[in-house]
């Protein structure tokens, strides 16, 4: 089956399409269709979408809401010429799988979207202002536009995390406050940690339950997650993805007095100090040069700028004492996995967030490590390594695809 996957921001929608079913999930021959990012919705937005052996295109478009979009991404696909050969008409997309941030703590997997579920979903947007009422917008005019006949799926960031055990959910605050409002780690980036966990598996030939790792996203969000016996055990992002590593303009953890300190010194308004930490923080922050860690390490490297430098390294730093964190929290684990935009393209930030971590057993393999770039995966640990290290790209779209595959033709997420 052709499922169309939305991952719906405010402003951007990354889509893809991608052929599976239950045969081709087991034999891993997926097929990708379509891929493509439309970017600046709400005015003269930016396309870039590629077709399966067709050239990329980049085009731009008057797209004023996510709506427009959805019907604009729908018209490309079907468009003779442009769109991917399988793709003739909308009766050949035949699901829609979602990406939606926020599922509280109702969603602990995947679901097929119904009105009872809009309505939770809807609920959660307290949980997550920012993230889920574009999914919800995008969840409805995929409806709208391909009828209420063609099943829907959410796959959720949080849902991974709902095995936290709760004396690792639970923030040292007033108990009742978790009672009446929820407040309690949920973690995020869940579909890119339980997809890496499944390839480590399968790399490894190993069952889901003798699967316990440390796996670190490092992107433009960064968060570590603890995964013992298959399932999450803990993990760094909070109530929402601002806790934990440093990221490109994210602080990640800090002492939560020093904003009301701030809002004093500096007559900040809540509004303000949520904007300093969120978007003004981070490499950006330390930097005050990029968030792009790319940018920085060529400061680093051209110019010796102290800032960048700095930015770097209190970034690894941070990443290493997490690992050092979820080394306790498991109990001692097999491997540490690195994913994401950094984890998959640096290998100098993985060679020193790995520095000194011989006295644990990790001994890395400098040159495996720096062949391991550019969408390549493997092991970068030297054989014999009592830890070992592994790059392996994440995809968070196929895992949405196969879970909504899951969803429709046997009725439960789960492999
Ligand atoms: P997002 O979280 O938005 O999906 P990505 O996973 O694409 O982001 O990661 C973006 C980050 O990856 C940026 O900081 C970018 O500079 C970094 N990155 C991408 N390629 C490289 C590279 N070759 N070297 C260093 N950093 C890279």
């Amino acid at each position: 089956m052709n499922i169309l996957v939305l991952n719906c921001g405010s402003s951007t929608v990354k889509f893809q399409i991608i052929s599976t079913d239950l045969e081709k999930i087991a034999n891993n021959n997926d097929r990708r269709l379509v891929r493509g990012v439309i970017e600046h919705i709400g005015g003269e937005a930016i396309c870039t979408m590629e077709a399966e052996n067709k050239p990329k295109s980049r085009t731009t478009a008057q797209l004023r809401d996510l709506r427009s979009t959805v019907d604009f991404i729908l018209r490309w696909a079907c468009a003779s010429g442009e769109g991917p050969e399988d793709i003739r008409s909308i009766s050949d997309i035949h699901a829609v799988g979602h990406r939606v941030v926020h599922g509280g703590e109702r969603f602990t997997q995947s679901v097929m979207i119904n009105d009872d579920v809009l309505k939770s979903l809807d609920d959660c947007i307290d949980l997550a202002p920012l993230h889920n009422p574009a999914n919800i917008k995008g969840i409805i005019a995929s409806r709208d536009l391909l009828g209420k006949a063609i099943p829907q799926v959410s796959v959720f960031d949080t849902a991974f995390h709902q095995t936290l055990p709760e004396h690792a959910f639970l923030y040292a605050l007033p108990y009742q406050l978790y009672r009446r409002h929820k407040v309690r780690r949920y973690g995020f980036h869940g579909t890119s940690h339980r997809y890496v966990a499944y390839r480590y598996r399968t790399i490894r030939d190993i069952p889901r339950d003798q699967v316990t790792i440390i796996t670190i996203h490092l992107g433009n969000g960064c968060s570590a997650t603890a995964i013992k016996g298959g399932n999450s055990i803990d993990t760094s992002m909070g109530m929402t993805p601002l806790e934990g590593l440093v990221m490109g303009t994210r602080s990640g953890d800090i002492d939560p007095s020093i904003l009301d300190f701030l809002a004093t010194k500096e007559g900040l308004t809540s509004h303000e100090l949520e904007s300093l930490l969120n978007k003004q923080s981070g490499l950006l922050g330390i930097s005050g040069l990029t968030n792009d860690m790319r940018e920085l390490l060529e400061e680093a490297h051209e110019n010796k700028d102290r800032r960048a430098i700095l930015a770097i390294t209190i970034f690894c730093y941070r990443v290493r004492k997490y690992i050092g964190a979820y080394l306790a929290a498991t109990g001692g684990t097999d491997a540490i996995i690195f994913t994401g935009g950094i984890g998959e393209n640096a290998p100098e930030i993985r060679s020193q967030i790995c520095e000194g971590l011989n006295w644990m057993g990790l001994e890395i393999d400098q040159s495996r490590n720096m062949e391991l770039t550019g969408g390549s995966e493997g092991s970068f640990s030297k054989p014999g390594s009592r830890l070992t290290a592994y790059v392996i790209p994440t995809d968070e779209e196929l895992l949405i695809a196969r879970d909504t595959a899951r969803c429709v033709l046997k009725g439960d997420p789960k492999a």
